[in-house]
This record gives structure tokens, C-alpha cells and sequence, in this order.
């Protein structure tokens, strides 16, 4: 789908959870060459999808795939674009190598190690790459300053909020991000799933807000008692269907994480946690 002259969206794949709108990638054409932006799964049939939209629309040649961040529904498909394209990949460093699987080594590829104020010139485009972590510890979002669109990926929905596992993101450098992002003043964000936000200095102070709620339901929980995981998760997500139950932990494990860093929360050795 064309969005807007340069920049075709590309939503294909199916997402584990049921309703869930499938990955976006983007073509970014210039006058000289186009740049994708993520790649979608890594699932013959998507990879089939996608080229043979690439090549319809008949764009400047795609000189590089950029990945905004690990996770395989945005990363997947890559190796197979590089193989397609003969295009450039390219991510932040602290992403590759939960990328760059064996499959990679074998076929040769080495990635482009991308981060905070490098460019990609596209003729009359140019792509600057903010570093937004937080989603993930390397997340990046590439930024066409002509078209003031902002590519934010999973950091910044529509139609959800962005789940920061803690093993792999940081939401306090998440919250830094979403300030970050808001301080750019987008005109548009095209986001990781769902169409493009375009009320994206709303969205953002929303996002905002809603974490602060989130911190705030939390530590007024423990203020009145102590708690498990497992109890914060019954009382502040109710409801929730069973397959999204993990991730609602992993979001409760990642406040508490940043609530401890900030001295205001502590745990137990039983893994029951209390206000500091
Ligand atoms: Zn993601």
C-alpha cells in the first residue's frame, strides 16, 4: 500500500496472536535508490508475497534492508531479501547478534552496523538512524527529515501499547525513547503493526502517560501489601486471556526492574516484592 509518494507499506504474515495486524515493512523510494525497511517473517510464502510487490512496483534499486530491531517477525525475512535484492543489511550492533544466526555465516553475509546519526542517501531522501532503545536494548528508528515521518517499528502503535521483555529492552530507556521521539516532532510514524500513526505528538504523550499509570498502579498495589508477580499480574491485568498472560508478567518483571534501579521497589528472596 502507498502511504505517501516515496513510502510503500507492506503488511504481510500472520502474528501468534489472534487479531494481532501482521509486521510492516517499508519501501522507501528515492530518486537515486529505495531502502527497505524491516523484512518481514522468515516464511517462504511471506518472502514470495513481498518480492513479487517489490518488483512490481518497479522502484530505484534497494541498495540496503535496514532492521530496526531483533525480534522475527521484523527481522526474519532479511536473509532471503540480501539473497533476492543483492541489498545491504544493516542493524545496530547491540541487535546482531541475535540476528545474524548461522544461516548468515554460511551464506556469507555480514551486516552493516548502524546507529545514532548515520545516513543513507536516497538522491533526493535522506535516511538518519535515532537510536530508540527500550523495545529492545538496540532498537533503532530511521528518520526522513523531507517527509518528517519517523519509522518507530514497535516502539509506537496505534493500536497497542509495546511490550519491553526484560531480558532484551529497558523501559526506562524505553520512556527516554518515547521523550526522545516526541522532542523529533514527526509529522507521521509508521509503526511495527496497524496503519501509520498520524497524531504521533498525541500518541507519544499517551504512551507516556500510560506507563506512568502503569508504574503508579503498581506501586500503590505494593504499597498496601507485598506481592508476587503472579498477584500483580491478577490485579492490575484482569481478564487477560491466558496466551497473553506472559507477556503481562514480562511487562510487570521490566517496571519492576526500573522501580528497583530507581530505589523504590525491593524483592525478597522469595520473589515476593515490597515498597523499599
Ligand atoms: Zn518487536
Amino acid at each position: 500500500m502507498k502511504v505517501e509518494p516515496a513510502v510503500h507499506q507492506i503488511s504481510i504474515g500472520r502474528e501468534p496472536f489472534t487479531g494481532f495486524p501482521p509486521p510492516n515493512s517499508f519501501l522507501v523510494c528515492g530518486s537515486q535508490s529505495s531502502v527497505m525497511i524491516d523484512s518481514g517473517w522468515e516464511s517462504e510464502n511471506d518472502h514470495y508475497a513481498r518480492l513479487q510487490l517489490i518488483k512490481s512496483l518497479n522502484v530505484p534499486p534497494v541498495n540496503h534492508v535496514i532492521l530496526t530491531h531483533r525480534h522475527p517477525d521484523h527481522a526474519g525475512g532479511a536473509l532471503r531479501l540480501y539473497e533476492e535484492l543483492n541489498a545491504n543489511l544493516a542493524c545496530h550492533h547491540l541487535e546482531r547478534s541475535s540476528i545474524e544466526s548461522e544461516r548468515y555465516v554460511s551464506a556469507g553475509v555480514t551486516f552493516e552496523t548502524i546507529s545514532e546519526g548515520d545516513r543513507f542517501e536516497l538522491g533526493n531522501l535522506t535516511i538518519e538512524i535515532i537510536d530508540t532503545p527500550g523495545h529492545t536494548i538496540g532498537c533503532i528508528a530511521p528518520y526522513i527529515p523531507e517527509l518528517s515521518a519517523l519509522f518507530a517499528s514497535d516502539s509506537v502503535m496505534g493500536i497497542s501499547t509495546t511490550v519491553v521483555r526484560s531480558n532484551e529492552g529497558d523501559l526506562g530507556e524505553y520512556e527516554k525513547s518515547l521523550r526522545k521521539m516526541q522532542s523529533i516532532r514527526p509529522r507521521i510514524i509508521y509503526s511495527g503493526h496497524g496503519p501509520p500513526v498520524t497524531n504521533p505528538m498525541a500518541r507519544l504523550e499517551f504512551l507516556i502517560d500510560h506507563r506512568l499509570k502503569r508504574e503508579h498502579e503498581l506501586i500503590n498495589l505494593l504499597s498496601i501489601s507485598e506481592m508476587s508477580i503472579d498477584r500483580l499480574c491478577e490485579a492490575m491485568y484482569k481478564g487477560i486471556s491466558k496466551p497473553r498472560e506472559a507477556l503481562a508478567k514480562e511487562q510487570i518483571i521490566s517496571i519492576l526492574r526500573k522501580l528497583k534501579n530507581e530505589g523504590a521497589v525491593k524483592e525478597d528472596h522469595g520473589a515476593i516484592w515490597q515498597i523499599n
